[in-house]
Formats: C-alpha cells, sequence, structure tokens
C-alpha cells in the first residue's frame, strides 16, 4: 500500500469522512505484549491464539473520503462503528452487521458524510458517528474514488 494513506480517528482529532466502500474484512486478536495490548490478524484455521481460546474480534477496512483534504484513504474501524452506520442504513439496530449490504436500506450510506469520533484508546476506544444532510459525490469525486480503486486493486491491505 505504497503511497495509500490511513486515516486514523484519535480522541483528539473526530474526522468527517464519506465511505464508498467496504474493501476488507479480517478478523483479529489482542494479546498482551509487555504493558500494551498488540492487534495481530488471526491466522484462521489452525490460529495458535485460537487454538489459546483467545477471543476474535471482526474489523473491516473502509475506503473513505477524508473531508479535511478531500483525498481517498484507508480507514480501519470495529463493529461499533460498523453497527452504527448499519442502523443508520436500516432503521434496526441489528445484534449481527454482516447482513448489512443485504439488508433493505432506508438510506444509502455512500450518500452521506459521517463526523466519527472517538473516546478512548485502543481496544477500550469508543467510536461514535453523526450523519449530514444527504448530498451525493459529485463526478469529481467518483472520479477519484475510481481512480483510487484502480490504485490499490490487487494489492495486499494489510491491518494498521
Ligand atoms: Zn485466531
Amino acid at each position: 500500500m505504497e503511497g495509500t494513506e490511513w486515516l486514523m480517528v484519535s480522541p483528539r482529532q473526530p474526522a468527517m469522512v464519506r465511505i464508498f466502500r467496504i474493501l476488507v474484512q479480517e478478523e483479529i486478536h489482542w494479546s498482551q505484549d509487555g504493558e500494551r495490548m498488540r492487534k495481530t490478524r488471526c491466522e484462521g484455521p489452525g490460529c495458535a491464539k485460537c487454538a489459546e481460546g483467545e477471543r476474535r474480534q471482526t474489523r473491516w477496512t473502509l475506503g473513505v473520503i477524508d473531508r479535511a483534504d478531500g483525498k481517498p484513504k484507508l480507514m480501519q474501524v470495529g463493529a461499533q462503528l460498523m453497527s452504527q452506520i448499519t442502523e443508520f442504513a436500516t432503521g434496526s439496530n441489528p445484534m449481527r452487521i454482516f447482513a448489512v449490504l443485504g439488508r433493505k436500506r432506508l438510506r444509502n450510506p455512500e450518500n452521506y458524510d459521517f463526523t466519527i469520533s472517538r473516546e478512548g484508546e485502543g481496544r477500550f476506544g469508543r467510536y461514535r458517528i453523526t450523519h449530514h444532510e444527504r448530498k451525493p459525490l459529485t463526478k469529481g469525486e467518483q472520479s477519484r474514488v475510481i481512480d483510487f480503486l484502480a490504485d490499490i486493486a490487487g494489492q495486499a491491505i494489510k491491518t494498521k
């Protein structure tokens, strides 16, 4: 992902974004590494962490337009944020969020900017989203998105 920027939402720095694509869904583990908790990717069948009974969490890598500079970037989010987006799109608060794309939608999240803020660090972080008024992407924004998707096509997106 050389040259591809990641948008990080820190407690001090909320972000306004347009989400245009769910790119990757993966499972991760949090493990103790000295005094810190460290995030590692689940290796799937045969994973040593799974064998030790460590809990897995789902992470999504999204393609977003960062409204701070207008650039398409990658952003990694967890279930808290994805369930809020699903709730926005479907009007319901599902226990499982995997049906987001198959579920009948009231609102298409691709047509709205969201402000994402975060409270707390690392695995204790809590995300909140608020939406702005409906505003489909302009032709110029759409072509930037297409260029971005072409740039990252075929590249392995590694977890942050
Ligand atoms: Zn695992």
